[in-house]
């Protein structure tokens, strides 16, 4: 098989068949050149700015070998989908930068399944495969999104101010928990695995609620590497500090599938650090004036999502984690994932 079957029999004529099965949206596309010619042309709205946004996924340190190819086709466009949901844009489409081992490239049942995933989120989120690049190397996967958004309405990571309260959506840890079974540091029983990993190969990006929080949220963007460590990133770009409030967090779902005396296994510091410095959740986390408090609900009501108000953004700057009894818990020892401190 050569480059251009590879790519006409895996990625466009896949793409081209799951459209044709979704056309009900009525919606134009904003493709005007898709996959073929030199370079793609899209169409933005008019008077919209384009959000870009670029995620590279390596083998061994972004996803492990065995990884099923459906999950990998899934993740690798969702966490850049995640990107453009914490920016509150819309999707247009996207570009997939692939290099491919030999055995792989043969593989026929591997990328088809490869294909399948990525192009299913893809669909389901009306952003389609516009072009790429593919080339022989350790398996190594780069997307870049395109997304639209209205000048002054996207959610910028600076906009937080002193008496925000601060928010996350979904629940907290799943995924760091199914890498932990993966890893064999602990186990978990079959049902609550199965959640946990879930959520760890195949991430919802929240895209809906992205858009819906537009023009109410202050400040937003997507947890992947852990709560502490993202939502530093909010503080330093707004110049401001924040006080959470553990008890507000909302608890792992796979750990909430236990049975008392699989759940009592977990106790604070463990849940804590699942909580705080898990990573790859892809949830927003996100700020807003205490006014707009019901406005958030609303969004995430509308939305399907379940959002938490955890805490306030104060004047100064650092972050405090209180407890339950109001004591401040020590977060010098939870470090967030970094790619190059590990
Ligand atoms: P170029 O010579 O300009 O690099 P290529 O021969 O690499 O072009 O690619 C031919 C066409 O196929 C281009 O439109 C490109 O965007 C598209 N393409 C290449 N690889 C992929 C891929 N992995 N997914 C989608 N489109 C791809
Ligand atoms: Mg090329």
């Amino acid at each position: 098989m050569t480059e251009f079957e590879l790519i006409d029999r895996f990625f466009k004529a896949k793409a081209a068949r799951l459209a044709q099965q979704r056309r009900d949206t009525g919606s134009t596309s904003p493709v005007r050149l898709g996959i073929g010619d030199d370079c793609a042309l899209l169409q933005p709205d008019s008077g919209q700015q384009i959000a870009i946004s670029t995620d590279m996924l390596v083998e061994n340190r972004h996803f492990l070998p065995d990884v099923a190819p459906d999950a990998l086709g899934h993740k690798a466009l969702a966490v850049n989908l995640s990107d453009l949901a914490a920016m509150g844009a819309e999707p247009l489409g996207f570009t997939l930068a692939l290099a491919l081992p030999p055995e792989r490239a043969a593989d026929e049942t591997w990328l088809d399944a490869f294909g399948d995933g990525l192009l299913k989120l893809a669909t389901e989120h009306a952003c389609p495969l516009v072009g790429g690049d593919t080339t022989a190397g350790p398996l190594n996967l780069c997307i870049t999104v395109f997304g639209q958004v209205h000048p002054g309405q996207a959610l910028r990571r600076d906009g937080a101010r002193p008496g925000d309260e601060i928010w996350v959506s979904g629940t907290l840890g799943d995924a760091r928990l199914a890498l932990g079974v993966l890893r064999a540091e602990w186990s978990l029983p079959p049902g609550a695995f199965a959640a946990a990993r879930a959520r760890l190969e195949r991430p919802a990006p929240r895209l809906a609620l992205g858009l819906a929080l537009r023009g109410i949220a202050t400040s937003c963007l997507d947890v992947s590497d852990g709560l502490i460590g993202d939502l530093g990133h909010i503080l330093d770009a707004s110049g401001v500090g924040a006080t959470l409030r553990e008890v507000l967090l909302p608890q792992p779902a796979a750990l909430a599938e236990l049975p008392a005396t699989e759940a009592s296994l977990w106790g604070t510091a463990a849940r804590r650090a699942l909580l705080l410095a898990g990573g790859d959740d892809y949830e927003l986390a996100f700020t807003a004036p205490p006014e707009r408090h019901a406005a958030v609900l609303t969004a995430g009501a509308h939305t399907g999502v379940a959002v938490a108000c955890i805490g306030r953004i104060t004047a100064g700057s650092g972050l405090r984690v209180l407890d339950a009894a109001g004591d401040p818990v020590d977060i010098h020892a939870l470090h967030s994932f970094d790619h190059f401190a590990n």
